[in-house]
């Protein structure tokens, strides 16, 4: 039987550049490496080890709720776009690229946004990859929380967006601009 992640890597190697997910296609972005792509598709699949999701799985867990805040059930819509803290980060996120992003209740809405926003196509791609690079930062600094490592700091998960999807974006679209200044500025300026 064909696993979720080989059935990726057969339409990498095709170059497709949306994965199949019944009837709706999951987005992926030339411009982010492959693993950061596979998160998304996590994320859209309900495949990461969520502590709602361990425990739905019998896994012995010793809280269900969110790492980060401890208000809710750790679910990836909470994760992602409802916990108190990553609405912080998205209101961070938005003053950098001076974009006007609203209060979203799930990554299904996050996503109709960024298909929406009155933006140019090629900017589009960029909006979308950025807002990808804070999933995964959020989740790189829960597991860091959770595991107890200080990699990701939570005063520092902007910069940390911002210096991850510059040396993501910058290697692979030859259309950006590398000037680092510009960047940390708005990259939608470039
Ligand atoms: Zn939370």
């Amino acid at each position: 039987m064909t696993s979720d992640l080989e059935t990726a890597q057969f339409h990498i190697k095709r170059g497709l550049r949306h994965l199949p997910d019944g009837g709706f296609m999951v987005r992926w972005f030339k411009c982010l490496p492959i693993k950061v792509n596979i998160f998304g598709w996590r994320v859209r699949w309900n495949r990461l080890p969520t502590r709602l999701n361990l425990v739905s799985r019998g896994v012995d867990v010793e809280s269900s709720m969110c790492t980060c805040c401890d208000e809710n059930v750790e679910e990836v819509n909470h994760l992602f776009v409802g916990c108190v803290m990553v609405r912080q980060l998205w209101s961070r996120l938005a003053n950098w690229l001076q974009v006007d992003i609203p209060i979203f209740t799930s990554v299904d809405q996050m996503w109709s946004w960024v298909d929406s926003h009155p933006i140019a196509r090629g900017w589009r791609e960029i909006i979308g990859a950025m807002v990808l690079t804070l999933m995964w930062v959020v989740w790189k600094y829960r597991n860091d929380k959770m595991f107890g490592n200080n990699e990701f700091r939570r005063h520092m998960l902007l910069d940390s967006i911002i210096s991850f999807s510059y040396s993501w974006v910058t290697s692979r679209n030859c259309k950006i601009s590398k000037d680092w200044n510009r960047w940390m500025m708005n990259p939608l300026m470039n």
